[in-house]
Order: C-alpha cells, then structure tokens, then sequence
C-alpha cells in the first residue's frame, strides 16, 4: 500500500485583487509544482491557491495526476471513516493562500441554515449548501476590516464626518445616538438588543443609499481627507474619541477610493473595525461576521464552501438585502476579534529544535471542521515530530527548507510545496538549512469534538 503522504499540485485564481506576478506569494507558491501549462505572468493579478477537494479548483496528488478528491473516495482510510461519514467523502476544510493587493469585497458568510436557503433559491450565485466559517493568519503584514466598532466609535464617526451622516440620513442617525447614549459598554442582554436593533437601523440606512448620494458624499469625503488629514474624522467637541491617526485614517481612506471609486465601502469603514495584523497573528469570522480584506499575504482555512454574501467593494454579484438581515451585529474592540495560538501539545521538539527555540502553535477556532499549526524550525537538524491524527493534515511551506517524513517515505520541502498527510500517520519534520523553516499544517481530528455545535 501508498504511504500516505502526497505531494499536492494545487491551482492559483486570478481574481482582479489579487498581488501582480511575483509579488503574489500565492502565485510564487503554485509555481512551485505547478502544471507543465502554467507560467507566472509578470503582468497578471494571482489571487488565492486552493489546496483542497473543492470542485472548482481541486487539487491533484503531483505523482499520479489523480484528484486529492478521487484519492480520498477511493480510499476512505486517508481521512478516517468517521470524517469521511461525516463530510460525505469530501475534505471537510479548504486551505488557501491569499495575496491581496486592492481591497476584497465586504462580505459575510451564511450560517449553515441561511447557506441552504440561499443555495436553493440562487444555485448560481450561492454555489454552496454549507457555511463558511474561516480565519485568517498573517503571512506579511495584513489589513482588514472585521466586525463592527464599539458603538462610541461608530458614534463618533457619524459625529465628526458629515458626509457619512449625510448618506445614514439625519433620522436614523439621530435615534442611533439616543438609544446607545449611555449604553455603550452596557453588557446587560436588552440593551445589548436594543442597541444592536439601533445598529442595524443606521447601518441598514447607509447600506440603501443612493448611486448619486454616494457619489455627492464621496466628493466631500475626499476633500476632507485631502485638504486637512490631521484633523480629518476628529471632532473638537468630542477630542477623547478621536482617531489615534487621523492622517493615516485619510491616507486609508483615499487609498480605497482609489480602488474602488464612489463605492459605498468607503463609508461602510467607519462602521468596522481596522484591523492590522503582524505576521503570526490570527483572526477568526463566525458565520454571520461581516469584514473584508484590505491588504497582504495570508493563510486562510475554511469549512470547504465558496459562499459569499457581498455588499460593496467588488463588481461581483451584491445582495444588500440579504447581508443587512444575516449579521449579528455584534459589536467589540478589535482585541476580540482576534484569535491568541497556544502551544500545540502533540508535537515533540528535539534537542536542535528546543535550544534554537523553535516552536509548534496552534490555531484553535471553535469549530470541528479545522484547525492549524504553525512550526517555525530554527536550525539545521531541528526536528518537529507530529502524533498521528484521527483525520487528514495538508502542510505548506511559506519559508526555508526541511524534509518530510511519513513512515518509510521522505520528501523534500521548500517555500511553496504542498503535501497531503493521511489520517493516523505520524509526521516529522526537519529543517535541513539555515534560517527559520516554516510550514502551517490545517487538519481535521473530530476527537473529543462530538458535540460542538457549529456556526450558529
Ligand atoms: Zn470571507
């Protein structure tokens, strides 16, 4: 029998937002073991690389030429019966690679129950019966918005920047205020509801503006960023809920109309969260959540689905509607949007590894269909030896050199090889050079994950 642990060849898609030629690392990674047909065009945007089952960008063992989803259909023991059973033969996770260089679509994704209604109403542009709950690991420094401000922020804002209260409209914006006036930081569930009620309302009424207002109120947005960024979005009234750097806010600001002119995601900021992210660090999007990616190069795992309800930065298919009624609108700082690794326990360091302080992190959400661990090898000979799983791993490099190892087969492993590790086999990895070697490993082990409930 095949040992299993496969090299994976895996495609890369051209989305318009995507970083141009080699400055996409998800391009630089597909090239590394990519199809005798595909060549880096110097000119040409290169989004996501796919490594998964999906059908619309599978991913193929690099020996055989057979699909990954082929190879695990006709041998179930590479992922376990249980999550074979249970995912109806599919890889229940997709992995990916994203080099964004202009900002992505505001977006959500549907909870389980909303993903198969929308399926059955709009198989076309909602191709999916699942829901998608992802995170996000910064590879190179990343920005992005994710989930809505603490309400004084938000409050601020309507405040202080009069064309964003122009197009939310005098009405809405004003009871916005009068109901969370005082309530802000109220953890008490009614209030919490009715302030989240008052959310919805403002955000509702800026999300229904006009083509024409949001091209008026664009002109005055702009003209404020460009003629006094150090004032711009701040308030003399108000000066302890300024903005930390109104300038860079401006910068941001003219940045993004620059991408997408007269788009109303330009007034959907001040209502979320900015968050930047260091590589290493890591952000999690419950169903429901809503955000969009504004720059960088990340790792990305998802229940395996390719649902997106969409709002504005995009030319895509919008569906304000449905967005407006799916959110939670759950509001917090930034802080707790982000997702802290701990050490990963079923990984043994060797000596080399220990003494260079090399480390294995995990990324943990709280879901069962993924999670992922980082191993940052430090030093020649230093050694990561991972327990078998009672489910399938897929491993990527993002720098540095090593090898790979399941049973009595061992592979090399440079920035941007893929690998497929079968369920129960134990893995080990090795640094083979100087420098930090580095790989994230998404795997599925439904073990003590029963009962989890998922999205919501
Ligand atoms: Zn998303």
């Amino acid at each position: 029998m095949r040992v299993p642990l496969f090299r994976l060849q895996c495609g890369v898609n051209s989305y318009d937002w995507g970083k141009v030629g080699n400055d996409s690392a998800a391009a630089k990674y597909a090239a590394t073991t990519a199809a005798p047909d595909f060549s880096i065009d110097s000119e040409k945007p290169y989004a996501e690389l796919w490594m998964g089952t999906h059908p619309s960008l599978p991913s193929k063992d690099l020996e055989t030429q057979r699909t990954l989803l082929d190879l695990v259909q006709d041998n179930q023991a590479l992922m376990s019966t249980e999550v074979t059973e249970r995912y109806g033969g599919k890889l229940p996770f997709l992995f990916k690679v994203l080099s964004i260089r202009k900002a992505l679509s505001i977006q959500a994704h549907p909870n389980k129950k909303l993903a198969e209604k929308l399926h059955a109403r709009d198989s076309q542009n909602y191709p999916d019966d699942n829901h998608k709950p992802e995170m996000t690991i910064a590879i190179t420094p990343f920005e992005g918005l994710c989930g809505f401000r603490p309400l004084a922020e938000i409050a601020h804002f309507l405040n202080a920047v009069a064309p964003l209260r122009q197009l939310v409209g005098e009405d809405a914006a004003s009871q916005f205020e009068s109901t969370i006036k005082g309530s802000e930081d109220s953890d008490d569930p009614a209030v919490t509801q009715k302030n989240k009620e008052a959310l919805r309302a403002a955000f509702t009424s800026l999300m229904q503006s006009s083509p024409e207002g949001i091209e008026a109120a664009t002109k005055d947005l702009i003209a404020a960023a460009q003629d006094s960024p150090d004032s711009f979005a701040t308030s003399a009234s108000t000066p302890g809920t300024n903005p930390s750097n109104p300038a860079e806010l401006a910068a941001i600001i003219t940045r993004l109309n620059g991408q997408f002119p007269n788009d109303i995601g330009l007034f959907v900021f001040f209502f979320l969260n900015f968050v930047t992210l260091s590589p290493g660090e890591a952000m999690f999007l419950k169903a429901d959540d809503i955000h969009a990616y504004i720059s960088g190069d990340i790792i990305e795992c998802m229940a395996s689905s390719d649902n997106v309800v969409r709002a504005g930065f995009t030319p895509k298919f919008k569906d304000v509607s449905t967005l407006t009624d799916m959110l939670t609108y759950s509001y917090a700082p930034i802080e707790e949007q982000k997702l802290e690794p701990t050490d990963y326990p079923y990984a043994v360091l060797n000596v080399p590894a220990y003494s260079s302080g090399s480390s294995s992190l995990l990324y943990d959400p709280p879901i069962e269909e993924f999670s992922v661990v980082k191993t940052e090898l430090k030093r020649v000979g230093a050694k990561a030896t991972f327990d078998g799983l009672a489910g399938p791993s897929i491993v990527i490099c993002t720098g540095g050199t090593g090898k790979i190892t399941v049973g009595h087969k061992t592979e090399e492993v440079k920035e941007g090889y893929v690998y497929f590790v079968g369920a129960t086999a134990e893995c080990i990895i090795e640094s083979t050079d100087e420098g930090d070697f580095t790989t994230f490993k998404a795997f599925c082990d439904l073990t003590g994950k029963e009962d989890m409930v998922n999205g919501h």
